[in-house]
């Protein structure tokens, strides 16, 4: 692409954040729309966001997404909180406009899109694992659609917070739930290690199960889970379908989703489409 003098500048702010994807995909979907405008990694440290946020805002930088550890801080310096990012208690999308500081949650729909690809989500009867940032979204999503949820964390204190704010049944371990649902969710970070277990007993999944991990490669949890016959699906989808919808309040564009996801192709995304359930 050639890059003049008009061009847009959007990025991803976190700490670390230079292992991002992010820039892949948003820069593949500039490409195919023709529009010029280009997206780049900002790491910024905790202490420094605000300053960081407020001088990329006023160089010129349109929108960014915010990634660990700013997603809860950055909420303190916006100018306008969506409804969805007030209640989720977190953003990861922000648009620079003469308001000021827009600040979105893009999460959830992210991951309710990614849901969508492989089951019908509506009334689904689901177990998330873990009460971080990511689970709120995931729950927040999961309310949308009135889904029935058992919700599992380590600490059982903040999915007792978490219960309460979005309506789920805490239960004391996984197992309890697992011969109940349709959907198990994998929220905690449980995975991301090379040697990490699966978080749940996988010899008690069900092969008609599907099971979600939001880690964008193939965790143990995912291995196992296959092994017994049960769909799943990492990460990626829900990564690219949050920055989509990043996209989308960005640009007013419609997001060509099937050139971000095949961006991808290269770094472990595989695609789910041919298992589409409507
Ligand atoms: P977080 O706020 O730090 O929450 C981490 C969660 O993992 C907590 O529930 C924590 O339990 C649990 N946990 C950590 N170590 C554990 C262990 N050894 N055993 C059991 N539970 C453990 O992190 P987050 O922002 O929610 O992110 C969680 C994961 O989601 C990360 O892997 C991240 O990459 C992924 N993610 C993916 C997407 C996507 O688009 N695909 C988006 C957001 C996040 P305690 O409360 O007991 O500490």
């Amino acid at each position: 692409m050639r890059i003049t003098g008009r061009v847009s500048l959007y990025g991803v702010v976190g700490y670390p954040v230079k292992h991002s994807l992010s820039p892949v995909f948003q820069n593949a979907a500039f490409s195919h729309l023709g529009i010029e405008a280009v997206y780049v990694p900002f790491e910024i440290k905790p202490g420094d966001l605000e300053d960081g946020v407020k001088g990329l805002m006023l160089s010129g930088v349109r929108g960014l997404n915010v990634t660990v550890p700013h997603k809860e801080a950055v909420l303190q310096i916006a100018d306008r909180i969506s409804p969805e990012a007030e209640e989720i208690g977190a953003a990861n999308t922000l648009k620079f406009s003469d308001e000021g500081v827009e600040a979105y949650n893009t999460d959830w729909i992210g991951f309710l899109r990614a849901l969508e690809e492989v089951h019908r989500p509506d009334g689904a009867s689901v177990l998330v694992l873990g009460a971080g940032g990511a689970s709120r979204a995931v729950l927040y999503a999961l309310r949308q659609v009135s889904a029935k949820v058992f919700l599992w964390n380590r600490t059982r204190e903040k999915a007792d917070r978490l219960a309460e704010r979005f309506g789920a049944r805490v239960v004391d371990a996984p197992e309890e739930a697992l011969g109940e649902v349709d959907v198990v969710v994998n929220t905690t970070s449980v995975g991301l290690r090379e040697d990490d277990p699966p978080p749940v007993n996988a010899s008690l999944l069900k092969k008609d199960q599907l099971v979600v991990d939001l880690i964008y490669k193939e965790t143990a949890l995912l291995r196992a889970a296959r092994e017994r016959g049960c769909r799943v699906q990492n990460g990626f989808p829900m990564l690219v379908y949050q920055g989509a919808e990043s996209f989308r309040i960005w640009t007013g564009c419609e997001p060509p989703v099937r050139v971000m996801k095949l961006s991808l192709l290269e770094f472990g995304y595989i695609p789910t489409d041919y298992s589409r359930t409507p």
